[in-house]
């Protein structure tokens, strides 16, 4: 099975990518390096939220203009100038060649103005604390999967330093969680926002669990949009995938974000992760948010695989790919049904191509353990040698990624030594989104998730 196409930096899918963006966007595959940042937890910062492989600075280290001068930022706006994706776009890599337009996140960096000093765009997630520990999601989103494993809070005033200057020219602040209205830092630059750029969008993407007498007083003074996670319109599936949510509560806070947002015409969204729980709910959910005139977004679950529409069964993907192709739409013709339709579209060509790659791919269900390390190290060996071209970085990274993998391995191999080990799953998971396992998660959390394959 191949998860990667050829680098072609003039092939045809780029072309067809591009006639669907304004002329003046062209330049570039991608325009997030050049104008936006993304500050994650522990200040480290990246070109977005999906590309977690190249840290282009610190924030605690540097500052914002170094950060977007810096050699990293450079060197990746150059790639995606010449539509190479393969430092950590995988995300976006994939959308485009299943030809799935919609579902390639650059198009949120097009049409921004060229502000060469300063991002137009600025994305926080720099807090984990969240009420809920949704099926999907783990630790180091959620603080209240493990109390300890809350993160330390980011100083404020060191934030705040490195924003002055900024705040001014922001277009969009966007703000993810955790939950971002549980998140006290965030109230402060809000309300710094609201103070110094008043028109500056605040794009929140909430759980939709807290609205209370603060949110709604901030709200009532900035300019917000809005985008709720909603994965069920079935209360007791809702709840099951969102744990310590409540679908009545959230429905209407929904309700509450929705008016909020169409009265100030700003952008009211749902946000949906279609996994294997919940697919036969996406029609139901699309139909929801035409009626609700909200954008619905469909947000690729990986992780873990048990859940994830990539590793369902063929048959299962293909009884879920009929039935969601049999929807008809031809009662609606506004712009953003038509608009929610295409993103509907995006996950039916999604479970095709997954269809597609489970009827070719010659996966053996059950190998030893040494056959498995031996594909999987080649799978490390061509990844670093696409990826680093410095010979002691290449080796040195080759032993760190193997070195993890046969430690899990070994560990695994003694503890279910009675059994068979199933490597599907994992041999089917694209290797980028192995080696991202390895990069960001310290041994005992690396242990546990790469469980939840093998099982
Ligand atoms: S191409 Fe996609 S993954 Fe890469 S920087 Fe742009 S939005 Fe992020
Ligand atoms: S609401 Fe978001 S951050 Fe919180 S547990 Fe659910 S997915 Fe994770």
């Amino acid at each position: 099975m191949r998860f990667f196409l050829s680098k072609s930096k003039t092939s045809k899918k780029f072309d067809d990518y591009n006639k669907l963006r304004a002329k003046s966007d062209r330049g570039s595959f991608c325009h997030a390096p050049s104008k936006s940042l993304y500050i994650g937890q522990n200040g480290n910062v990246f070109p977005c939220c999906y590309n977690r492989k190249i840290v282009l600075g610190n924030i605690f280290k540097n500052s914002i203009s170094e950060i977007r001068h810096g050699d990293k930022c450079l060197q990746l706006q150059k790639k995606l100038k010449e539509n190479e994706l393969d430092a950590g776009c995988i995300v976006c890599e994939q959308a485009l060649n299943q030809r799935n337009f919609h579902q390639i996140k650059a198009h949120l960096y097009d049409n921004l103005p060229n502000q060469i000093e300063f991002p137009s765009i600025l994305e926080f997630e720099i807090d984990n604390t969240c009420n809920c520990t949704c099926i999907m999601c783990t630790a180091y989103y959620s603080s209240s999967f493990l109390l300890q494993n809350k993160k330390e809070k980011l100083d404020n005033k060191f934030i705040f330093k490195q924003l002055e200057g900024f705040n001014e020219k922001l277009i969009d602040a966007k703000f993810n969680g955790g939950e971002p209205f549980l998140i006290d830092i965030y109230y402060d630059i809000w309300e710094r926002i609201i103070s110094t750029n008043p028109h500056c969008r605040i794009s929140v993407q909430t759980n939709g669990t807290v609205l209370n007498d603060k949110v709604k007083n901030l709200m009532s003074r900035g300019n917000f949009h809005i985008s709720v996670s909603i994965d069920a319109l079935n209360k007791e599936l809702f709840e099951k995938i969102r744990i310590n949510a409540y679908f009545d509560k959230v429905i209407a806070n929904f309700k509450y974000f929705r008016d909020y947002c169409l009265i100030k015409n700003t952008y009211i969204g749902i946000s949906v992760c279609p996994m294997q729980t919940n697919i036969f709910e996406i029609p139901k959910l699309t139909h929801f948010a035409i009626e609700n005139h909200a954008h619905i977004s469909f947000q690729t679950v990986w992780f873990p695989p048990s859940l994830a529409l990539w590793n369902m069964p063929l048959d299962k993907l293909e009884e879920a790919f009929l039935n969601l192709k049999k929807q008809n739409w031809e009662k609606y013709d506004t712009p953003l049904a038509l608009n929610n339709i295409e993103a509907y579209n995006s996950i039916l060509m999604q479970l095709e191509s997954w269809i597609n790659l489970r009827k070719t791919e010659i996966i053996p269900e059950y190998l030893s353990s040494q056959t498995f390390e031996e594909i999987i190290f080649k799978k490390i060996d061509s990844w670093c040698d696409n990826n680093f071209t410095n010979t002691q970085e290449n080796n040195n990274k080759k032993n760190f990624y193997k070195d993890s993998v046969s430690n899990i391995l070994n560990d695994f191999v003694s503890e279910e030594s009675n059994s068979q080990i199933d490597y599907s799953s994992i041999l089917r998971t694209p290797i980028d989104l192995i080696i991202a396992e390895i990069e960001t998660n310290n041994n005992g959390s690396l242990k546990a998730r790469f469980k939840t394959y093998l099982l």
